[in-house]
């Protein structure tokens, strides 16, 4: 048994109504409201996952994230809940205590899916998002353009059109084609993660009428690119988990996160086993874990 995790920024569990752009678009994956059963395809599973990590504010990307990738609680490590960028307080959580550490010790392959241009790594930036950090202090290898080009590697918005039109000469990808790319890379390793931040940017954009256009031209595609990992999956041996670090996109009346729960959803062997233990983001990585430990899952 293998897991894939799909990390989408910022999308929330909402409620229904003309404040939210997910309503109305019929959603397989991402129409999912409060109070609500969803009925998702491929025998999926939800779990209700709260991003508050029990510290008051806003959940934020930097603490969110690293609670998702260590199990460990972000915001109450620090005393807040912090944007952006892992401070070097989180940084050492997640060189201590990332999910790929954990796993790398139980012997099982791990690998971060996105692919790096080359001028970024070279450009050693001062910034680092948190799946970056975790994926370097584990020692892992960032994957290239070069792997994408070969099918090794998935760009961050799945079509490639980021790195076209800043003049990288990669090929235009449909959604389908970088699923089941994603879907083939997670089966030759015993954890891969995949990240996509693409919904938060748009969720911030400060024209509302223009971030809930996005949304909605945005989800759809998403959907398609999700549909054709579990399609390209063998969901007999890939288990696929899908989560987020706080709401926003589910909420337009507002440019902020909100303080909405997230919806984790699991597919494949380990869905129920998943969905019924992960009730916030610090559970994430113990579950993950024990499930692709021998005897569980
Ligand atoms: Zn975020």
């Amino acid at each position: 048994m293998s897991v894939l995790l799909i990390f989408i920024d910022g999308v929330g569990i909402g409620t229904r109504g003309p404040h939210n752009p997910l309503d109305g678009l019929g959603s397989e994956f991402f129409s999912v409201f409060q109070g609500e059963k969803p009925r998702l395809p491929f025998g999926g599973r939800m779990a209700i996952t709260d991003a508050r990590l029990g510290v008051e504010g806003l959940p934020q990307s930097a603490t969110g994230q690293t609670a998702i990738l260590t199990g460990v609680n972000a915001s109450k490590l620090i005393g807040r809940h912090l944007h952006g960028y892992p401070s070097p307080r989180l940084k050492q959580a997640l060189a201590e205590h990332s999910i790929y550490k954990k796993i790398l010790s139980r012997n099982r392959s791990v690998t971060f899916a996105n692919a790096y241009t080359r001028s970024y790594l070279d450009s050693r930036p001062r910034f680092l998002s948190a799946t970056t950090v975790a994926a370097q202090s584990a020692g892992l290898r960032l994957r290239t353009l070069e792997d994408l080009v070969e099918g090794q590697a998935v760009s961050h918005d799945f079509t490639n059109e980021f790195l076209i039109e800043r003049g990288f000469e990669v090929e235009r990808r449909e959604p389908e084609q970088s699923g089941a790319y994603l879907a083939r890379l997670a089966a030759r390793h015993g954890f891969t993660l995949y990240e996509h931040f693409i919904t938060d940017r748009i969720g911030h954009e400060r024209d509302r009428d223009l971030s809930r256009r996005l949304i909605r031209e945005h989800i759809p595609r998403l959907a398609r690119f999700v549909r054709a990992v579990l399609e390209a999956a063998d969901l007999s041996r890939q288990t696929v988990v899908i989560t987020s670090d706080h709401g926003n996109i589910e909420d337009a009346t507002t440019r902020s996160h909100t303080l909405n729960p997230v919806a984790t959803l699991a597919f494949g062997p380990a869905s129920e086993f998943i969905s019924s233990r992960v009730q916030s983001l610090t559970d994430i990585t113990p579950t993950i874990v024990d499930a692709l430990s021998p005897g569980s899952g």
